[in-house]
């Protein structure tokens, strides 16, 4: 395969490309780019490329979720807190269900960038570019602010720092500490037979952190704090390729040092110790479904990296070209490396996920799998509105459990679109949410996403699946 660099994607064919009307302001955002801190490390990159081997051998559950679109106006206290304190909750849940460690992985500080399927869109009868995300161009609709301004991506990276700074300080400070109590709020919950199962579940999660306290074990660091790793869809290259950095591997990730490196590190030198091409901007990032091409730029980009990466996987994806992007990607087929989000929508899934798994099975590679159940499932209402109902998200995901099952691999983790806030953009759950009740609150900039609610009944049922 020809040398890769950070900058090899240049000579490749691009899909969902921005053209800036001043490359001069661009190469000077790039500039600053580079030279500013990464947001995150090689050590805790590897950490968490070590808990997905753990999930692809079915050994840990993998939890992603977050906004579609994240807005810079969502680098706030209480968003941020909200979506932390959902996570936390549902991996308690899904812990419980799944009798498995899980991993948990936010769509958050820098999940800014968004493929659309059109360039254009119409808004009130005016044709002006589409909304690209808060790093390229404003949601306002205005040809001016939608025109692509290249001070948004180092906008982007100060909103990222901030939101991670406040995730990090949250979490080291006791957000997350599971020994104060947790507000479960099942009031909304209509229906007495199902509020008492959540109930019994969430009285059981209760009780076991309590014995924990009791006997001590919680004075355990893992207990009192939990790790939140980020990521977002690596879809604007030029931003990707700044925080690309050659660095050093953490000693623990390498394989034990050969006799003549060994020398060489007692000599002192650092010389010996290898380095690779970590993306800083994020722990994980993912290829989405409209830039996945084999021989397209994102693939070429995302080939040389050392995180561990996701691509998006759906009815359009043939066999061969799956094994293909996996042997481009992973050719050394390190388990756990790579993360497929399947999406396919609850009445494709069937057809499209077997033949997808039966084909890397017999290429002999081991990724996570992972269930994107709300990609494949958008669909609009007799009103124009996108939303998503509930009872197709649960249907794709006890059907990729059960496929899984079936065909000896392992339902490694879901990815959802949700949030902390109370909107209605999503229907059904059990507070009952309708289509006539979606323009109550919803606040969505691109998909329709879960509740709070909605996205902690999702765990509560998934988990049942587990333990039912
Ligand atoms: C997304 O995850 O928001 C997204 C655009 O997904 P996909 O690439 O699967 O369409
Ligand atoms: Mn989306």
């Amino acid at each position: 395969m020809a040398e890769w660099s950070p900058s090899s994607w240049t000579s490749k064919p691009i899909k969902q490309d921005v053209t800036y009307e001043d490359p001069a302001a661009v190469e000077s955002a790039l500039t600053k780019l580079r030279a500013l801190p990464p947001l995150v490390t090689p050590h805790e990159i590897v950490d968490l490329k070590k808990r997905l081997r753990n999930v692809a051998l079915g050994k840990a559950f993998v939890l992603q979720g977050g906004d579609c679109a994240e807005l810079f106006d969502y680098c706030n206290q209480d968003m941020i807190e909200a979506k932390v304190k959902l996570l936390l909750q549902m991996s308690l849940i899904l812990i419980w269900g799944a009798n498995k460690p899980v991993v948990r992985i936010a769509r958050i500080a820098g999940q800014f960038a968004k493929p659309r399927s059109s360039p254009n869109e119409t808004v009130n009868g005016v044709t002006m570019p589409s909304f690209r995300g808060d790093n390229i161009n404003g949601f306002a609709a205005t040809a001016e602010s939608r025109k692509p301004d290249p001070s948004r991506l180092v906008s982007a990276y100060f909103h990222s720092a901030a939101t991670l700074n406040f995730l990090r300080a949250s979490l080291s400070s006791g957000i997350a500490d599971l020994r104060t109590p947790l507000d479960w709020e099942l009031g909304h919950v209509i229906t007495p037979s199902i509020k008492q199962k959540y109930e019994k579940i969430v009285n059981s999660v209760t009780d076991a952190l309590r014995f924990m306290h009791t006997v001590g074990l919680d004075q355990d660091r893992g207990v009192q704090t939990a790790e939140i790793f980020t990521s977002h869809e690596g879809l604007s290259l030029e931003y990707e390729q700044s925080f690309t950095r050659l660095l050093r591997h953490p000693p623990d990730a390498l394989p034990a040092p050969t006799q003549s490196q060994e020398k060489t590190l007692r000599r002192g030198s650092s010389a010996a110790i290898p380095k690779g091409y970590y993306d800083t901007s994020a722990h994980f990032l993912w290829i989405g479904d409209r830039t996945r091409q084999v021989d397209g730029a994102h693939v070429e980009f995302f080939r040389g990296l050392s995180n561990p990466i996701g691509i998006k996987i759906g009815p359009s994806m043939a066999n061969e070209e799956l094994v293909e992007l996996l042997n481009t990607v992973n050719p050394t087929k390190e388990i756990g490396k790579v993360i497929l989000i399947s999406r396919y929508g609850a009445e494709k899934i069937s057809q499209f996920l077997p033949g997808h798994i039966a084909a890397v099975q017999a290429a002999g590679h081991l990724p996570v799998w992972q269930c994107d159940p709300m990609h494949g499932n958008t669909q609009s209402t007799p009103y124009g509105v996108k939303t998503r109902h509930f009872t197709n998200i649960l249907s794709e995901l006890k059907q990729a459990l059960e496929i899984h099952r079936a065909a000896g691999s392992f339902l490694g983790g879901m990815h959802l679109e949700l949030t902390g806030e109370a909107v209605t953009e999503c229907v059904g759950g059990a507070a009952g949410l309708t289509e006539e009740g979606l323009s109550e609150r919803y606040e969505t900039f691109c998909d329709p996403r879960l509740n709070e609610k909605q996205a902690l009944e999702l765990a509560f049922l998934v988990a049942g699946f587990y333990r039912d």
